[in-house]
């Protein structure tokens, strides 16, 4: 192995493709506490997710089968844009110094830009299965609109899109994407819902936030038949399917004879960080590998670093089922950071237990320290990363430089989990020097706290 040296990027074979999905449930040591009933407080049962969810999709959520199988309809649209890239980052390790080895599993180059568009084909494959006409959806950044307005479109369905305001003014690109996919997109709060029109009753200049994006598309979906509701991140059955990138990664690591020291992702509701994570640590659990898990989120959002450990809603209208994962409260209003996929007041519940008992170690990271680590990252890579990927950036360089340091040659993967060619005006605000850190306070938390149900 000595002279070998690895690829710039390394792909698999389309019969090399993944063709089950990996569930971690049936790998843990102890259960993660079933969700509740948001109104008797009772274990949920399938029952409670009829309303919004197919049933392909919450046998999927609840099972503890340790793998599925991939409908053949979904591997095709996957063979479209996947296996993506495991990219080797050697002008990266150049311009720090590092005797560290970086990788990076590049979704940006699907064709939604997004690791996102791995969960939106089963998802809408399954409701077409299942009859349903059109899907209701929110979007915080717009990836997730795009993704689903994509998938839509492939199963010729319909797609309507509640787009946080915040955002669809923000990137107003990423709406006219949207809309050229064939979905129907509104900016939330709307007044097309009871929950819309609530919230602009206090406040008419309410900038949004996934939560309320979240209770109008769950409210749409459960007030008309032939509607259903897909959610983007944060559920068991979101992660199930995102582990095709880290079962791509594995396998791409063996064909070069690697295999990482240390995993990182950014987290938002924990989707691609557990998609690339869960398959690695499958081994970690069974004891076979030692690997570091680092789960980076935004200073200003931080869910696993500073929130609370227990049942909560995932929406501020309490549609949802109580989950047990570490929040802020369902309240939550999220100060308006550019990386938007960031900005939820929850998390995956796997997720969350896996912090809590130790296995992940979850870090926070300033905007401005996320924006220099993507533009160090742009100019030795020539990639513009997401915002929301940046994060895994910043905290993968981190670990670099600190191998700089003690001469170790860790081997470093994180996921890219996207591009960032719709957010040239967060980067435009970073090089003209607007960009500023926000910090959470502590009475922020406190008051966060407030709504979350005593259990
Ligand atoms: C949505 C999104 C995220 C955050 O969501 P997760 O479910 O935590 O992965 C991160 N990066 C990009 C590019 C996204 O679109």
């Amino acid at each position: 192995m000595s002279n070998f040296k690895v690829p710039y990027k390394t792909y698999l074979e389309e019969s090399e493709l993944p063709k089950q999905w990996y569930n971690i449930a049936a790998d843990l040591k102890e259960p993660v506490l079933p969700p509740l009933n948001g109104k008797t407080k009772k274990p949920a049962g399938p029952e409670d997710f009829t309303a919004i969810f197919p049933m392909a999709l919450i046998m999927q959520e609840m099972t503890q089968e340790r793998y599925i199988d991939i409908p053949e309809e979904v591997q095709e649209k996957y063979k479209a844009y996947r296996s993506t890239p495991l990219c080797r980052a050697y002008a990266l390790e150049k311009a720090l110094g590092t005797p560290a080895k970086i990788y990076y599993k590049y979704e940006g180059a699907s064709p939604s830009g997004s690791h996102k568009l791995n969960t939106a084909i089963p998802q809408v494959y399954y409701n077409k299965q299942e009859g349903v006409k059109r899907l209701a959806t929110e979007t915080g950044a717009g990836q997730w609109g795009t993704a689903l307005s994509i998938a839509t479109q492939m199963f010729d369905m319909e797609c309507t899109v509640y787009m946080v305001k915040v955002s669809a003014e923000q990137k107003p690109y990423r709406k006219i994407l949207i809309e050229t996919y064939g979905a129907n997109l509104i900016k939330s709060p709307s007044n097309q819902t009871n929950t819309g029109r609530a919230i602009l009753a206090v406040d008419p200049d309410s900038l949004g936030s996934l939560g309320i994006a979240i209770s109008e598309a769950v409210e749409d979906a459960a007030t008309h038949d032939d509607t259903k509701y897909a959610l983007g991140s944060v559920l068991n059955h979101v992660i199930l399917h995102q582990t095709i990138i880290g079962q791509e990664a594995m396998k791409q690591f063996e064909k070069i004879g690697d295999y990482p020291d240390v995993v990182i992702g950014c987290c938002g509701g924990g989707s691609n960080f557990s998609g690339l994570a869960f398959p690695f640590m499958k081994e970690k659990l069974n004891g076979n590998k030692d690997t570091e898990f680092i789960a980076v989120e935004p200073s200003a959002c931080p869910t696993l670093t500073k929130g609370k450990f227990a049942y909560d809603y995932g929406d501020v209208g309490k549609f949802t089922p109580l989950m047990m994962q570490y929040t802020l409260g369902h309240d939550f209003m999220p100060p308006g950071i550019h990386a938007g996929g960031l900005r939820y007041h929850g998390d995956n519940a796997t997720l969350s237990k896996l912090v809590k008992d130790g296995y992940i170690k979850a870090v926070a990271v300033h905007q401005t320290d996320t924006f220099d680590a993507a533009i160090t990252f742009a100019k030795a890579e020539s990639i513009l990363p997401a915002p929301e990927s940046s994060h895994a950036i910043s905290a993968a360089i981190n670990e670099a430089l600190k191998c700089k340091e003690t001469g170790e040659e860790k081997t470093i993967l994180f996921c890219l989990s996207g591009h960032g060619h719709f957010d040239l005006t967060a980067y435009d605000a970073y090089l003209k020097g607007d960009l500023h850190n926000v910090d959470y306070t502590d009475s922020d938390l406190k008051k966060g706290f407030e709504c979350i149900p005593e259990i």
